[in-house]
């Protein structure tokens, strides 16, 4: 055990030419934890997100995955060094088939990757429907079996972390329940994740801690409960579900 951060991110600021989208935003997530990232609209949340992986315009700060420095690394390098990330939209290669979307995951794996690439057990063992469809399109799945592909992808890096962007965004009622589900399954298996999400109450109801953003400043984190509780929270999002 170590106290050190997975992850830890110090005054990280993005800008846009002249629009300045996140400010001097520092965090930090641990080995086994669920960390919300939680704003409203344009507050900066898929912007810090992009930003760790080297793709969008950072202006400032220090980014350190698991003690190494890899701020201002190349986007495939930062993945290599263990940070997955699950775009909003479940961007699946629609003309693959599951097994091929799962095989092109798994490239961006870390030289000396003791695991190997993901198999197909592993996969049903978490998304059974994605196993049986193993050799079928991707394009042929619903939304939520997407978004579960679109997951397992990113699982198949074997990463030490995975950020997830709005990953119930668009997904009908049940299925928005699904994908929380899934998260509080990944944390049970000790998968690192930092979500980014609109639905703040389902968000602070899995996580282990939240930050929440405005106007590209962090204005308040803590526990989950924490947050949910803070009538900071509110002013950030008001009506958040
Ligand atoms: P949303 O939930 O709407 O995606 P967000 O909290 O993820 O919001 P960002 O998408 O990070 O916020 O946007 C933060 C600010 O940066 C907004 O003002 C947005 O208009 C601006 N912005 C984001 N991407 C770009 C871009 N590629 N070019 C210019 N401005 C951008």
């Amino acid at each position: 055990m170590t106290d050190q951060p997975l992850l830890s991110v110090s005054d990280l600021s993005v800008s846009y030419g002249p629009v300045q989208a996140v400010r001097e935003a520092s965090l930090e997530v641990r080995a086994g934890e669920i960390v919300a990232l939680l704003g409203a609209n344009g507050a900066g949340k898929s912007s810090t997100m992009w930003a760790l992986v080297g793709m969008a315009p950072r202006t400032g700060g220090r980014i350190v995955l698991d003690g190494r420095d890899v701020t201002g690394a190349a986007p495939e390098d930062v993945v290599r060094a263990g940070i997955a990330i699950v775009p909003e939209g479940r961007r699946v290669f629609a003309n693959l088939t599951v097994r091929d979307n799962i095989r092109l995951g798994g490239v961006a794996r870390r030289a000396g990757d003791p695991h190997g690439p993901l198999q197909r057990d592993e996969v049903g063992d978490l998304f059974p429907l994605l196993a049986e469809r193993w050799d079928q399109v991707a394009g042929g799945l619903s939304g939520g079996q997407q978004q579960q592909l679109a997951i397992a992808r990113a699982l198949a890096a074997r990463p030490r972390l995975v950020l997830l962007d709005e990953p119930s965004l668009g997904l009908s009622p049940r299925l928005v329940g699904e994908v929380f589900e899934l998260m509080a399954e990944l944390r049970r298996r000790a998968i690192t994740l930092l979500v980014v999400e609109q639905n703040v109450q389902r968000s602070l109801a899995i996580a282990d801690r939240a930050y929440v953003l405005q106007g590209g400043r962090i204005v308040l984190s803590g526990d989950a409960a924490e947050v949910r509780d803070s009538e900071a929270t509110e002013a950030a999002f008001l009506g958040g579900r």
